[in-house]
């Protein structure tokens, strides 16, 4: 029986586009809808002191701690979707966050975007990166840590190519322990 507390709560984050929030929610859906629920919550603004004007990019880690304190005591997990670029200090940029074995994730549409590369617009090729994205971050919230597969969704994207070289599922072994962690959480 489907356990109605296990709800994933998707929220769009800042300007991010409200159909981006519906589809990553659907996709979530149809891969795990007997062990979970998406639900979409209402759209947050960014929180304040989180953009480096130097870098004119988000620290996502601050973002990510902000999301932690206050996500919704009712949900199991919470992602925020964004279209702004994000940033860990130790890296150029990133395209999401998760607090590892943990709630909260955020995902950052801003470099999945065809035309971020200058090529032409493919919203095919964008939901896909926008649904691989999400399911990896997701999977990091379960505690699973990066995987050798490059076709696995768990595999590490570095660059865009990598993120379109693996596939929108877990492979065997990332799955059974995604939902090992699912069911016992
Ligand atoms: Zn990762
Ligand atoms: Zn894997």
């Amino acid at each position: 029986m489907r356990n109605q507390s296990k709800d994933i709560v998707i929220f769009p984050l800042g300007q991010v586009e409200q159909t981006i929030i519906t589809a990553a929610a659907a996709f979530l859906e149809s891969l795990g809808g007997f062990y979970f629920t998406c639900r979409i919550a209402s759209r947050r603004p960014i929180p304040i002191g989180t953009l480096n004007t130097r870098r004119r990019q988000y620290d996502c880690k601050r973002i990510l701690k902000h999301f932690i304190k206050c996500c919704p005591g009712d949900c199991f997990r919470f992602i925020g979707i964004t279209d702004v670029d994000i940033y860990v200090p130790v890296l150029r940029y990133v395209y999401g966050l998760a607090q590892l074995g943990g709630t909260c994730a955020i995902v950052s549409t801003h470099r999945l975007r065809p035309e971020f590369y200058s090529a032409p617009a493919d919203k095919w090729l964008f939901y896909q990166r926008i649904y691989k994205t999400v399911l990896h971050e997701l999977g990091h919230t379960a505690g699973l840590v990066h995987c050798l597969d490059s076709k696995c969704v768990m595999f590490s994207s570095t660059r865009i190519k990598d993120t379109d070289k693996k596939e929108p599922r877990f492979c065997d072994t990332c799955r059974e322990l995604f939902f090992w962690h699912i069911n016992k959480d």
